[in-house]
């Protein structure tokens, strides 16, 4: 059976903070019990979204505001990310 790798890289201009957002853990140490202001503030796209066919996707982020990078590998899930892990085959 072959594993696929899907990767998506986005360009800051197509980016928004409603797709698979996270907080930027130096800009947001208190990240989802901080002030509402600062986490918009902190919210940060990713830069790029990896499927390896499993249930969850890792997100590579990097920060607008300080440059820090950071992945997450189990964040969000496939079907978060729009893909469908139970019709991986038809890419
Ligand atoms: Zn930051």
């Amino acid at each position: 059976m072959t594993v696929t790798t899907i990767t998506i890289d986005r360009t800051p201009g197509s980016r928004s903070i409603d797709y698979l957002p996270d907080f930027c853990l130096r800009c947001c140490p208190a990240g989802h019990f901080a002030d509402r202001q600062d986490r918009l503030a902190a919210l940060t796209e990713p830069t790029s979204i990896t499927w390896y066919g499993g249930e969850h996707v890792t997100c590579r982020y990097r920060c607008d505001r300080c440059g820090l990078r950071w992945t997450r590998p189990d964040l969000w899930d496939a079907t978060s990310a729009g893909f469908d892990p139970k019709h991986r085959n038809a890419a």
